[in-house]
């Protein structure tokens, strides 16, 4: 066990020195978990391939997902990646610092097991004061994939992050909660039209209104209705953000929704189980579960995002055996919401009405 240090500081002017610390700790090939203006990342030096492997060890990240490497200005870009193509010029300029990973072809100058074999890497310059600091004062790009234990909800304090981490870690700068909630957008440059791996942040309809066309790859979309008796059956292997109980997502009209959750709520209490459901404000009134969260407004996805996974990662200290959740409308970060929801639940997935 290492003894991980929590250095705190102002997310917006933070304590230059802890930020100096901080990075020292990067440059000599440790971890060092920081704010984003998305979710806490986990950061290593994504030049040291022995940080980078240590940072797949303390996550327990399986080595074939590769980690976003985050840098502080555009000309970083050029000397990772071997191509930018000109639609990446008019993203940068329109989306950077902000919540945009960009999917290159890389260059040799990146070590293998940073970007897990591939031949592309995903890169993003983020938003956050702290994040940007700590990666000039350390003078490399820094590895760094969300700030969790590999499948569960993405930390969005510091809290979270010791949750999971707290001793296989080195460091943590604790700037406060995160703004954002969700991870960021990845979009793949590579193919043609450009091609969202991961709805996130930045909004689809945001990428369209620069590019024009822009596609869904199939698995950000992907869903897969399974009847009542089957959602108990662990779909473990598909899952992601996922707390300790079981998801099930109820998907439909609101009102189809909300009377497909009331059933299954009295058929968890016929068989004992403590019920959760993730509501939200215009519908949290009219549950009697055992404990009833809400995401925030379905008017503002925004805040729907930024609660996520702390609401997720509230459930657990519930000792709540089912979570059944709403699902909510898919326009801007709705739709990363909704991405999360369906691997939260391992795709077990109610279509109401
Ligand atoms: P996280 O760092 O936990 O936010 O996850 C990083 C995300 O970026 C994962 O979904 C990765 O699969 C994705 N990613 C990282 N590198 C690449 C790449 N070269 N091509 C496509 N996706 C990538
Ligand atoms: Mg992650």
């Amino acid at each position: 066990m290492k003894q991980t240090v929590v250095l705190k500081v102002d997310s917006q002017k933070p304590d230059i020195e802890k930020v100096r610390a901080a990075a020292s700790i990067i440059r000599k090939g440790g971890l060092v978990a920081f704010p984003t203006e998305t979710v806490y990342g986990l950061g290593a030096d994504a030049l040291n391939p022995k940080a980078v492997l240590a940072l797949f060890e303390a996550k327990k990240r399986p080595m074939d997902n590769p980690p976003i490497v985050h840098v502080e200005n555009i000309n970083d870009v050029y000397r990772l990646a071997e191509q930018v193509p000109p639609n990446a010029d008019k993203l940068m300029k329109a989306f950077w610092p902000g919540p945009l990973t960009l999917v290159f072809k890389r260059s040799d100058t990146v070590p293998d097991i940073t970007v897990a074999g591939l031949d592309t890497i995903a890169v993003r310059m983020p938003q956050h004061p702290v994040a940007l600091a700590l990666i000039r004062e350390s003078c490399r790009p820094i590895a760094a994939p969300s700030a969790n234990l590999a499948g569960k909800p993405s930390p969005t304090s510091a809290d979270h992050v010791l949750d999971d981490l707290n001793g296989r870690i080195d460091a943590i700068l604790d700037g406060g909660p995160t703004r954002i909630g969700v991870e960021s957008t990845v979009l793949d440059l590579s193919v043609d039209p450009a091609m969202v791996l991961r709805p996130g942040g930045t909004p689809l309809e945001a990428l369209r209104k620069v590019l024009g066309d822009v596609k869904l790859h199939p698995f950000v979309v992907a869903e897969k209705e399974l009847p009542i008796e089957k959602t108990r059956s662990p779909g473990m292997k598909h899952k992601h953000y996922a707390p300790k109980a079981q998801v099930i997502l109820v998907e439909g009209a609101v009102s189809a929704v909300m009377a497909t959750i009331k059933s299954l709520i009295s058929t968890y209490w016929l068989q004992d189980k403590r019920v959760g459901v993730l509501a939200t404000d215009e519908t949290a009134w009219a549950y009697e579960a055992d404990v009833v969260k809400s995401l925030g407004s379905r008017r503002n996805v925004d805040a729907m995002a930024a609660n996520l996974f702390r609401l997720l990662r509230e459930f657990d200290e519930e000792n709540v055996d089912a979570i059944v959740a709403e699902s909510v409308p898919t326009e801007g970060l709705g739709l990363a919401v909704m991405n999360r929801l369906r691997k939260a639940s391992g795709y077990n997935i109610i279509k109401a009405g």
